[in-house]
C-alpha cells in the first residue's frame, strides 16, 4: 500500500485505533474503510459483531490480523482501561440512539449516553489519548424559527434555522418530553469532553452526525431484530415497503431532516482520524445540506425507489398518518428541521458530502430488497400458514 498523506502533505503513520460500538451501523462502516484503504489496525468492541462478521473472517481477508474482535460491554469490563492504552486514538460510538427508546427507556438512553461514556473520557483524558467521541445532531434540538408565528417571514431566513457548531443554542422540550433524554446526555457528555480539553489538555473530537443512512443500519423487525422493535426511520420504512404495507407518517411526516450517504460521512471520519492537527478541539455537523426533505417526502420518493428496484407495483395508499403518541407513546416529541452549516468542516477538513438523496436511496434499497425480500416472504408465508 503506497504511503497515505495527511492534508498537509504529510505521510500518515499506521495507527492503532480502539473503536467502542464498531459492530453497529457507523462502526461497521468505519471498519470496513479502515481494512479496505488504510494501513491502520482495530480494537473492535461492541457486544454484538454480526455486522462486522466479513471484515473478521476467514483468516485469509487480506486485513487479517489488523481487525481484532473484542466481545465487550462497556457498563462493566475491566479491560475497557487495557484497551484504550494500546491504542493511539479511541472512538466511541456505542450508544443508545433510536428514538423509540428516548421515552420508553428514558434510564437505559441517558446512563448509555452520559453515565457509561464517562469512563472512556477519564481512561483517555488520564492516559493522555486522543478520542473521537460521536454526538448526535439532535444536541441542537428545535430550531428558533419554530417558535416563531407560522406565517411570520422569518421563519425563511437562515439565521433561524440553520444549525451552527459554535453559535446555535441547544433548545429541547420540557422534562416530561422524555424524547428530550437522548439530546439531553449527550449535550452533558459533550460539554464534559470539552471541559476536560479545557483543563486537562485532553485531545478531543466530538461528531454530530446529521441522519446518516445506508445499509446495515438498523435491523428489519422479525427478521433480525424483534419484532415489536422500532428502529429509525429507514428501516421502518424499508419495513413497510418490503411487507408491502403503507409507510406511516408520524403526525403528518412535517418533520423535516436532511440525509446523507453513510459512505460520504465514513470520509470525514477519516480525515478526522487521519488529521489530528486540524480536527483536534472541533466539534463538527456531519450532514449534506442539500439533501432536505419532509418526512413525507421521504416516504414518496422511497416508494418511488423502491418501486424501481424491486420491480413491485406501488399500493394504491402507499402511506398513513399516525399519531407520534399511538407510534411512539408518552413523551414524544420531534425536531422540527435540521441543516447542518458546512463552514467548520470545510474549513478544516475540506470535507463535502457528494451522493443525492435519490442515489443513496437507489443504492440502500437496492442493498435492502437483495437482502431481506426474501426472508420476508418466507416469514409472512409461515405466520398465514399457521
Ligand atoms: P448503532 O446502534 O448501530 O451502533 C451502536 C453500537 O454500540 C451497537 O453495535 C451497540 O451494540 C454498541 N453498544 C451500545 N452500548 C454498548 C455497550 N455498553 N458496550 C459495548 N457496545 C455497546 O448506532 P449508529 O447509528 O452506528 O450510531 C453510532 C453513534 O453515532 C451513536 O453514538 C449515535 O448516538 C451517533 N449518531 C448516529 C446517527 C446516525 O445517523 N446514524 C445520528 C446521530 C448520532
Ligand atoms: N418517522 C415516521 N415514521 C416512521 C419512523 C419515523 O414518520 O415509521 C419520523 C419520526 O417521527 C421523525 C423522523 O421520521 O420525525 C425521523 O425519525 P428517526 O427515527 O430516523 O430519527 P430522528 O431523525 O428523529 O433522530
Amino acid at each position: 500500500m503506497a504511503a497515505r498523506m495527511d492534508l498537509d502533505g504529510r505521510p500518515i503513520k499506521p495507527m492503532t485505533i480502539c473503536m467502542i460500538g464498531a459492530g453497529g451501523f457507523i462502526g461497521s462502516h468505519l471498519c470496513e474503510k479502515l481494512m479496505e484503504e488504510t494501513p491502520h489496525k482495530v480494537l473492535a468492541l461492541d457486544v454484538y459483531n454480526d455486522k462486522i462478521k466479513h471484515l473478521l473472517e476467514p483468516d485469509s481477508l487480506p486485513w487479517a490480523g489488523r481487525i481484532e474482535f473484542h466481545r465487550i460491554n462497556i457498563k462493566h469490563d475491566s479491560r475497557l482501561e487495557g484497551l484504550i492504552k494500546m491504542a493511539d486514538l479511541t472512538i466511541n460510538l456505542a450508544a443508545i440512539c433510536t428514538p423509540a427508546d428516548y421515552n420508553t427507556r428514558p434510564l437505559d438512553t441517558i446512563y448509555s449516553n452520559f453515565i457509561d461514556a464517562l469512563p472512556v473520557v477519564k481512561y483517555c483524558s488520564e492516559n493522555n489519548k486522543r478520542l473521537i467521541h460521536f454526538s448526535t445532531c439532535e444536541v441542537y434540538g428545535k430550531t428558533i424559527g419554530s417558535f416563531l408565528p407560522k406565517d411570520s417571514p422569518l421563519r425563511k431566513d437562515p439565521a433561524y434555522y440553520i444549525l451552527k457548531e459554535d453559535t446555535s443554542p441547544c433548545i429541547f422540550g420540557s422534562i416530561e418530553k422524555q424524547r428530550w433524554s437522548y439530546a439531553c446526555a449527550k449535550q452533558l457528555i459533550e460539554r464534559l469532553i470539552y471541559a476536560e480539553g479545557a483543563e486537562n489538555g485532553l485531545d478531543f473530537t466530538i461528531v454530530r452526525p446529521f441522519n446518516w443512512i445506508g445499509p446495515r443500519m438498523d435491523f428489519i423487525p422479525g427478521i433480525d431484530g424483534p419484532s415489536e422493535g422500532v428502529p429509525r426511520v429507514l428501516a421502518c420504512f424499508s419495513n413497510n415497503l418490503l411487507r408491502r404495507e403503507p409507510l406511516k407518517l408520524v403526525d403528518g411526516g412535517q418533520s423535516q431532516r436532511t440525509f446523507v450517504y453513510i459512505k460520504d460521512a465514513i470520509e470525514a471520519v477519516l480525515l478526522m482520524i487521519e488529521n489530528p492537527d486540524r480536527a483536534n478541539g472541533h466539534i463538527f455537523n456531519v450532514g449534506n445540506p442539500n439533501n432536505e426533505v419532509t418526512v413525507r417526502q421521504l416516504a414518496e420518493m422511497m416508494t418511488q425507489v423502491y418501486t424501481k428496484v424491486s420491480g413491485e407495483p406501488m399500493l394504491q395508499s402507499p402511506s398513513i398518518d399516525v399519531s407520534s403518541k399511538e407510534f411512539y407513546g408518552e413523551g414524544y416529541d420531534d425536531s422540527d428541521k435540521r441543516i447542518p452549516d458546512m463552514t467548520i468542516i470545510n474549513k478544516q477538513l475540506g470535507w463535502n458530502p457528494k451522493t443525492s438523496l435519490w442515489d443513496l436511496l437507489e443504492s440502500t434499497l437496492t442493498y435492502q430488497h437483495r437482502t431481506y425480500a426474501e426472508a420476508i416472504k418466507k416469514s409472512m408465508a409461515k405466520s398465514t400458514a399457521s
